[in-house]
């Protein structure tokens, strides 16, 4: 299978979200599940997918310049499934645009802020790389969650 053997320990690691982005004004809320076991995933890979969720999610809170922008990352277990959730209290995607998001090249930021990929790239990811899920609700006016969800036991 495609799937490394390269074991990520996603409930331990804190991504340095500071380190990549301006993000002085966000609250940054971590509900980390400290009984998730290890996953085996490609660990750049995720963390790759994890940044362009988190960075859609920054940009999408400042372009509405809100009050209190909140980014939370959650991950549980959830039977044989390790699932992270990357939710924002932004300004949400139309119902009509929320089918679209994960198209290559389908993007409303103007040019040289958004090339469209970064959502279709992780997809893939996600999907063909570890035969896992990636899927995204919203809510316009009060945010939008994106939930990855990895199989615990990719070869069984
Ligand atoms: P890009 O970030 O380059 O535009 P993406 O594939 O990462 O490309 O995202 C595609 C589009 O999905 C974005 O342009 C934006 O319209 C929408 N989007 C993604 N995440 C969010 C979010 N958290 N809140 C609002 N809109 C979002
Ligand atoms: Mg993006």
């Amino acid at each position: 299978s495609a799937i490394a053997s390269k074991a990520f320990e996603l409930a331990g690691k804190d991504f340095d979200l500071k380190k990549h982005y301006d993000f002085r004004r966000l609250n940054i809320v971590r509900e980390y599940d400290p009984d998730l076991p290890l996953v085996p995933c490609v660990g750049t890979e995720i963390e790759q997918v994890l940044l362009n969720l988190v960075r859609n999610a920054a940009q999408a809170m400042a372009r509405s310049g809100m009050e209190n922008p909140t980014l939370t990352v959650r991950t549980k277990k959830m039977r044989d499934w390790a699932v992270i959730e990357v939710e924002d209290n932004g300004p949400g995607i139309p119902k009509d645009d929320l089918s679209r998001v994960f198209e290559p090249f389908y993007t409303t930021k103007k040019i040289g802020e958004g090339t469209g990929l970064g959502l279709s790239v992780s997809y893939f990811i996600i999907t063909n790389n570890h035969h896992g899920h990636l899927t995204a609700s919203s809510r316009e006016g009060r945010g939008t969650k994106f939930v990855i969800s990895l199989p615990l036991h990719p070869d069984a």
